[in-house]
Order: C-alpha cells, then sequence, then structure tokens
C-alpha cells in the first residue's frame, strides 16, 4: 500500500493492488480467499463495524440455515465464509442470532489478520483508465481491482407500489415487541414475511400475510425461491390459536389511508383494512446500485462474466448475494460463498501468482464452484 496527501483535495491519497467494499459475510471471505491466494496488497472499506448488516436484524430473528460443527469431517459449516472456521463453534448455537454471527466474522476478521477499516464509507467510484477511484471523506483509494460487496439487506425494496410509505419494511423493525396493536397485516410470504408473522405470533398478536403467489405449495426444491424445510416446519407447528391468515395469491397494488385511522391495503379484486401501518417483506435491492453505471443490467440483476466480473468494466467483480449465472441464485451464505475462489483466482493469476496449490483446497472445500450444471434440482429422495 502506498499513502500520499493529495494536496488539492487535502484528502489522503491511498493505492493498493485491490480494495474490497463492504465486510459482511461477502468482503470478509473474500478477504481470506484473496490470502489464500497470494493476493495481501488489499483493504477491506466498510462504512459501519464490521457485519453492520445483522446488527440491523430484529432482535427476535436467527439464521434459518442452520450451523453446524461440521469442520473436522471436511464438511464446511453451511454459514462458515472461511475454511476452518464455523460459526457454530464460536457461538455454540444451531441457529445464530445477528450479533452472534457479527462475533464469529470479527473472529475471522482477527484469525486471518484482514485489513478491514471500518467507518469508510466509499461515496464515488470512477474508473480512470486502468484505476479505480474511490472517494470517501477523507481519502482517495486507488486500486487496478475493485471487488463489490456491499449486499442488499442495507438497500430495502420499500418502494414496490404506491402509498408504500405509509408501511413499513420489516429490516427497519428494531423488534417485534416494539409493535404497537394486536393486528398486522404483512405484504410478501417469503421468509421475511413469514418470519414476520411467527414472531409476532408468539407474542400473542394476530397477523394476515397477502402473498401475490403461493406461500407452501412450491414443488422448487431451491430455498432462494421457496419457503425454507425450516420455515415450513415451523409455520406448520402453528395452530388457528396463533393467528396467522395466508392470503395466497393477492397482489397489493396500494396502500391508501382507510377509515378510523385504519390502512386500506387493495388488491385486484377488493381491499383489506388493517389497523396499523402493514409490514413490507417485500425483499431488497442489490448494493451494487450504488455504482449502477459501472454494469450492465439484465432482469434487475447486474451482467457478470464467468469470473463475476462486471461485463461492463474490467476487474470489477461482484461478490454475494446478487451473483446469478442463468438460472442459479447465489442468494445463501453457503452459495455464494462458493464464489470467492474464483475470483480470488482470476484476480491472482493476473498478477502471475501460482494457484494449484489454492485451487485444489478450495475444491476440496467445496468452495470453487466453476460448474454450475451442478446446481440443478437431481435431490432424488
Ligand atoms: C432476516 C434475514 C435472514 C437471513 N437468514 C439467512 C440465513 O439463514 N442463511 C443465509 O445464508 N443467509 C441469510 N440471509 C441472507 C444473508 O444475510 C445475506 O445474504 C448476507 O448478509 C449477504 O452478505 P453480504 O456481505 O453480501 O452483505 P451484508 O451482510 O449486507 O454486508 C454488506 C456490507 O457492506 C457495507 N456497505 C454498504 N455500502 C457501502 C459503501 N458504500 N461503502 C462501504 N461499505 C458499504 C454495509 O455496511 C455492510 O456491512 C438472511 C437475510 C435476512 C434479511
Amino acid at each position: 500500500m502506498d499513502t500520499k496527501k493529495s494536496s488539492k483535495q487535502q484528502k489522503t491519497l491511498k493505492t493498493y493492488r485491490t480494495v474490497i467494499v463492504g465486510a459482511g459475510p461477502a468482503g470478509i471471505g473474500m478477504g481470506v480467499a484473496l490470502k489464500d491466494f497470494g493476493v495481501y496488497d488489499f483493504v477491506i472499506l466498510e462504512k459501519g463495524l464490521i457485519g453492520s448488516t445483522f446488527l440491523k436484524w430484529t432482535t427476535e430473528t436467527r439464521f434459518l440455515t442452520p450451523s453446524f460443527q461440521s469442520t473436522q469431517f471436511g464438511l464446511l459449516d453451511l454459514n462458515a465464509v472461511a475454511i476452518n472456521t464455523s460459526p457454530a463453534y464460536s457461538s455454540g448455537k444451531e441457529h445464530l442470532s445477528g450479533p452472534e454471527y457479527v462475533h464469529y466474522l470479527n473472529r475471522v476478521v482477527y484469525e486471518f489478520q484482514l485489513p478491514v477499516h471500518e467507518e469508510r464509507e466509499v461515496m464515488t467510484v470512477v474508473k480512470r483508465d486502468r484505476d479505480f477511484v474511490l472517494e470517501t471523506v477523507d481519502a482517495y483509494y486507488v486500486a487496478e481491482y475493485l471487488i463489490w460487496s456491499t449486499g442488499e439487506f442495507q438497500f430495502p425494496n420499500d418502494r414496490p407500489f404506491p402509498g408504500a410509505e405509509l408501511c413499513i419494511h420489516n429490516s427497519r423493525i428494531g423488534s417485534y415487541r416494539d409493535l404497537l396493536g394486536d393486528d398486522f397485516t404483512i405484504i410478501g410470504g417469503y421468509e421475511s414475511g413469514v418470519d414476520a408473522a411467527l414472531n409476532l405470533a408468539m407474542l400473542g398478536r394476530e397477523t394476515a400475510i397477502l402473498e401475490r403467489g403461493t406461500v407452501m405449495d412450491s414443488k422448487s426444491q431451491d430455498p432462494s425461491v421457496t419457503l425454507s424445510f425450516y420455515t415450513k416446519q415451523r409455520l406448520d407447528e402453528t395452530t388457528a390459536a396463533d393467528g396467522i391468515r395466508l392470503e395466497e395469491r393477492t397482489e397489493v397494488k396500494k396502500v391508501t389511508h382507510g377509515g378510523n385511522g385504519a390502512f386500506r391495503i387493495h388488491t385486484g379484486s377488493g381491499y383489506y383494512e388493517s389497523p396499523t401501518p402493514p409490514i413490507l417483506a417485500t425483499g431488497f435491492k442489490g448494493g451494487e446500485e450504488q455504482i449502477h453505471d459501472l454494469f450492465y443490467n439484465t432482469g434487475g440483476r447486474p451482467q457478470l462474466n464467468e469470473w463475476d466480473e462486471s461485463t461492463r468494466t474490467p476487474n470489477l467483480y461482484l461478490a454475494g448475494p446478487h451473483v446469478m449465472h442463468q438460472n442459479v441464485i447465489f442468494c445463501f451464505i453457503y452459495k455464494f460463498r462458493q464464489r470467492f475462489g474464483i475470483v480470488a483466482h482470476r484476480i491472482a493469476t493476473q498478477l502471475g501468482m501460482d494457484t494449484d496449490a489454492a485451487v485444489k483446497l478450495y475444491r476440496r472445500h467445496n468452495m470453487f464452484l466453476d460448474d454450475l450444471s451442478c446446481c440443478q434440482e437431481d435431490c432424488k429422495c
């Protein structure tokens, strides 16, 4: 790394070979992978604290993918971002809370001596010839390679229809205990919506879930498009007394004020009234929207080549849940971590490193997914 004072703007000028933006599981896992592939000249810039997304989860939220200390037998914990690490082991839990996962990420940063700079928000990115110039409040970072891993949680899809501003997006709820009222309407019946209903039911509140498709009926095996078995099981175990009502094939068109301070939720065929602000469980956009002009976009997803590099801007890589190839969606940690090795390998080979040993290691641990045909739905029983 090289540091100078930029005379014109009075900002420090810092030069690295690679900059990673975002210190969530994707940014941290990418940092470990770069080191494993022999790339050491990099920094991770994080606008908040390490794992800050998980500190924003509602208090009641837990991981739905289970963690298990299977590492000893060569099976990586589903929520691990680096080989020989395990959130189950670091927390003693199977379904971690947000803060417990942050503890794990901090352990990884410590063990692998990752150069994370917290409270460094990247405000702009410009490509100048071969280099990227990233601006933070007090510095310019210049880098040949940029890995964008800013996730999606901090970019909620909170304006999906007119009147959405009258609702509250589930990512902005600190704790379900803080919500006033006994009767709630949740718009969206995938993981976040059902999780909200289950948590509210545990507090004795009634909920209606309005879902444009179906909640339970999907034939898909892929938890990226259908409710996980963990959540289905929890929903199956509820009874009528829990007061969760599913309104399937119900698409919300707009929300307006109703009578007596209520909220009117309009669908194609009528309306529902909710005494409390409707809860939006309508998902997230991608953090790469912050630098959207550096990507071509297809169907709301950034276009990437076989190394997860932008097809528009060479040497710009995307890591995390918005990576998608053909129909394969990488929105869980156990999925997107399998691309860390691909990106690290690409950068390392361009820098002339010998990567054979690292590729073998990553393949052995299912962390080097270069053949997407393995992700088809072929579970026999
Ligand atoms: C309620 C809920 C439950 C979930 N449960 C599971 C589960 O059980 N299993 C699973 O695999 N996945 C789960 N997920 C998804 C998982 O949390 C995400 O896939 C994961 O957090 C993505 O990691 P990331 O590092 O890409 O993004 P994030 O964790 O969001 O990290 C991105 C980081 O980038 C930083 N950042 C953003 N913009 C900038 C900027 N301009 N400059 C600097 N830093 C910036 C942010 O502060 C943040 O720390 C869940 C998600 C939610 C919402």
